[in-house]
């Protein structure tokens, strides 16, 4: 039995991450759940899966969340009590699933207290990669991957050491704009960039699967992840999702990992490896799916791709900085006060004005983290 702290339970993949749990009664027990600002659905969670511990961010939500518990479960605010709840005694994995930079600290904490940490939060690796993974290795824990095609390839590799991988290919599904002419960018409007063709997620990774700023982010965590450079971090796009990713090994041999897109399966191969238990939850069926196609991604149409090679082999603080003007970007669009089009360009500017730290602390990380920000 794993004892299991989930942050980001309200979300897309803490939902799914409770359809794991609940279809593992006898290998996963959750103990904390952590969520932003929805007291409702956090306590309707809590109670259901008689968890001992809850955290919500909005402290004008406490209350409310007091009042739905009672005295059964005890509930905390903010970030100190996040880190408490990411390094409970009893706790054997902390799964991460919090959008934005919110995660960073709690997943150090964890390492740091011995647990191992299960990552959905790109956003921990993209910033603190070299850290996070240094932590680890330290405190001799597993960082174990959600994100479907870092868990894809993890399942490839199966401990083969790295030496013997000749690229690392990313599968992309391109996205809702794959075809869409360049001229046609300045228009594309909000809700046409939230409808993604093969996945359901959250509303900031989706808009980052229409500009491939997702597959950006997820090449520097590939980077960080399985300690290779940036340049044998390779993406193709493969609009049917059902390849999540692949490992070109030395002898020209490649392996690949292939499912109907569910988010269920890379959270249950991370929650129970190195198990891999019977679930009838995913069938995926290749002779109704047809064909499998590829594409070279278009850098002229998405340069997300360009500026986060570049974020990764400088490395330092860029891929924080480059984070972190995403996400502005990524806020502006919403709010209607950037075009689509101009997101890439807004990042591009941000990354040319930061003067790089390299070997950072965690302090120079969330300086230059706050300072993309404003910038
Ligand atoms: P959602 O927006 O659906 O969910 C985000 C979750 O984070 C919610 O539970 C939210 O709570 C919670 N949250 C936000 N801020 C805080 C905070 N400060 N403290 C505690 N909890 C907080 O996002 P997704 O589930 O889509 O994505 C989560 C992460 O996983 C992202 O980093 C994303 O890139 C990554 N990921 C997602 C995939 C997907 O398929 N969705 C695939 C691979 C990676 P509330 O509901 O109360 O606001």
């Amino acid at each position: 039995m794993k004892n299991v702290v989930l942050l980001g339970s309200t979300g897309s993949i803490g939902t799914s991450t409770l359809k794991v749990v609940e279809d593992f009664p006898d290998r996963l027990r959750l103990i904390g759940l952590a969520a932003g600002s929805n007291a409702t659905l956090l306590a309707e969670q809590a109670l259901k899966h008689g968890v001992g511990a809850v955290v919500i961010h909005d402290l004008s939500k406490r209350s409310e969340l007091e009042t739905r518990l009672g005295n059964q479960v005890r509930v905390g605010c903010g970030p100190d009590a996040l880190i408490e709840l990411a390094t409970l005694p009893e706790a054997d994995v902390v799964l991460i699933a919090i959008v934005g930079t919110g995660g960073l600290q709690p997943a150090l904490a964890a390492i740091r207290a011995g647990k191992d940490i299960a990552v959905a939060s790109k956003e921990i690796l993209v910033m603190a990669g070299e850290l996070v993974m240094r932590e680890a290795r330290l405190h001799g824990v597993r960082v174990l991957a959600v994100d479907s095609e870092h868990s894809a390839i993890f399942q490839c590799l199966d401990g083969k050491p790295i030496e013997t991988v000749r690229n690392l290919w990313l599968t992309a599904s391109g996205g809702p704009f794959r075809t869409t002419p360049k001229s046609d960018f300045p228009q594309i409007t909000l809700a046409q960039a939230l409808k993604h063709p093969s996945w359901v997620m959250g509303r900031k990774i989706t808009i980052d699967s229409a500009t491939l700023f997702n597959k950006g982010l997820e090449m520097i965590e590939a980077r960080w992840l399985f300690d290779v450079g940036m340049d044998r971090v390779k993406v193709v796009v493969h609009p049917q999702s059902i390849i999540h990713s692949m490992v070109e090994f030395v002898d020209g041999s490649w392996l690949a990992q292939l499912s109907s897109p569910d988010m269920c399966l890379p959270i249950q191969v991370a929650l129970c490896y190195p198990d891999r238990p019977a679930n009838p939850r995913v069938q995926t069926n290749l002779a109704r799916i047809g064909s499998l196609t590829f594409e070279e991604p278009d850098e002229d149409r998405f340069p997300s791709l360009g500026l986060a090679r570049r974020a990764g082999e400088t490395g330092g603080t860029l891929p924080a900085v480059f984070n972190a003007a995403n996400e502005v970007a990524v806020e502006r669009f919403c709010a209607g006060t950037l075009r689509f089009s101009e997101i890439a360009g807004w990042v591009e500017r941000v990354i040319n004005l930061h003067r790089v730290v390299q070997d950072p602390s965690l302090e120079a990380i969330l300086q230059a983290d706050a300072w993309a920000r404003t910038a």
